[in-house]
């Protein structure tokens, strides 16, 4: 299926790896011309050659730590000037830190509300005079199953996140006017750096086989394993695309079956 994204000016951010980079390499194999962006040039570099050989068409790169919003803005701005305007941008950040309520004090809730949730409003605040002028634009923000059911252990990501929904589907109501649909999709876990990392960590931290550690991340998921990034990739490109030009206000978990809520 012709997904109708060839030539489309994509902005990615925190896509030096994991579910942006993945995202971002799915947006170039349907034609896209990609703008990534994360905070590590090198890496991001590395990430952009890996994608061009791959697809052939053209990966833009810019560093761009999205907490701070000065830093956004220039970013938002080179995008559009290295691609001649925007039609899409999928709004991405590290996660919060885990831990339970005790643990943070206001200095995190603060940086940690800059990371998760106002990043995507400077993001969106910034890109919206190139997406008005775009034929086929579309925002879509990712967010966390946690948006959905809290997760053991990630109070910030539990709290944040559904804030982040409520932007997304407020947006999408009224964007509508200016034909820009507005969706997040809500990853459950997911096999990146990140997760790798974590098994890693839970395994020495509980002097535990990493193997061990890596197949318990499955347990609560009907499937019986984690999603890939390109799984990510697939629903996320889709969404964006004209192809799935009917889709706005839209929060789906791509998670394997994780939630439990009926709706
Ligand atoms: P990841 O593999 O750790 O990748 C994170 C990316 O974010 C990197 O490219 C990193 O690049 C960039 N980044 C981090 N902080 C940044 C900042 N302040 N400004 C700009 N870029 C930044 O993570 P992931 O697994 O792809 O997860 C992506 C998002 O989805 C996170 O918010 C995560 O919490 C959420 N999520 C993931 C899963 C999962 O299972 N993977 C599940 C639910 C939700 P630099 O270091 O170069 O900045």
């Amino acid at each position: 299926m012709d997904l109708g994204l060839r030539g489309a000016r994509v902005l990615v951010t925190a896509a030096s790896r994991g579910l942006g980079a993945a995202t971002a390499r799915q947006f170039s194999r349907e034609g896209a011309i990609v703008v990534i962006s994360s905070r590590n040039l090198e890496s991001l570099q590395d990430t952009a050659s890996s994608i061009v050989e791959e697809t052939g068409n053209a990966v833009f790169t810019q560093a761009c730590d999205v907490t701070d919003f000065t830093q956004v803005e220039r970013l938002v701005k080179n995008s559009a000037d290295m691609v001649g305007g925007l039609d899409i941008i999928v709004t991405n950040a590290g996660g919060p830190p885990a831990g339970n309520f005790d643990a943070f004090d206001m200095d995190v809730w603060q940086s940690s509300t800059q990371l998760t949730l106002l990043s995507a409003v400077a993001l969106i605040k910034h890109s919206l005079p190139y997406l008005k002028k775009s034929t086929r634009a579309a925002i879509l923000t990712i967010t966390s199953i946690s948006a959905k059911q809290p997760v053991d252990n990630l109070i910030l990501s539990n709290t944040l996140r559904p804030a982040v929904i409520g932007l997304t589907k407020s947006l999408s109501l009224e964007l509508g006017q200016d034909n820009i649909r507005v969706n997040s999709i809500l990853p459950g876990i997911t096999d990146t750096e990140r997760i790798q990392d974590l098994a890693k960590a839970r395994a020495e931290i509980n002097n535990l086989p990493v193997e061990d550690v890596q197949a318990s991340m499955s347990d609560g998921i009907p499937l019986g394993r984690i999603g890939s990034p390109e799984e990510f990739a697939n629903v996320a490109v889709m969404m964006c695309s004209p192809a799935g030009g009917f889709i706005n206000g839209v929060a789906l978990p791509v998670d394997g079956g994780w939630i439990r809520a009926t709706l």
